[in-house]
């Protein structure tokens, strides 16, 4: 089974244009951020590094890029 939420927007935690499934900020519950964001968001809650975020974006990346073609 397959549910469809993806949108288009502009996200206002980094300014960029995404297109998926938004995340919902956990800075104040109301805010919808890019799935990026989301994911940054929680490594943060985990207490990740920045760095590692972006290692972990980046393998996510080549996964559903592989996904979307
Ligand atoms: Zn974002």
């Amino acid at each position: 089974m397959k549910t469809n939420n993806t949108r288009r927007g502009i996200c206002p935690k980094c300014g960029k244009e995404y297109i998926g499934v938004p995340a919902l900020s956990r800075t104040d519950n109301e805010t919808m951020i890019c799935p990026d964001c989301g994911i940054r968001e929680s490594l943060e809650t985990l207490g990740l590094p920045v760095s590692e975020q972006d290692k972990i974006l980046d393998v996510i990346h080549k996964h559903t890029a592989e996904m979307v073609q």
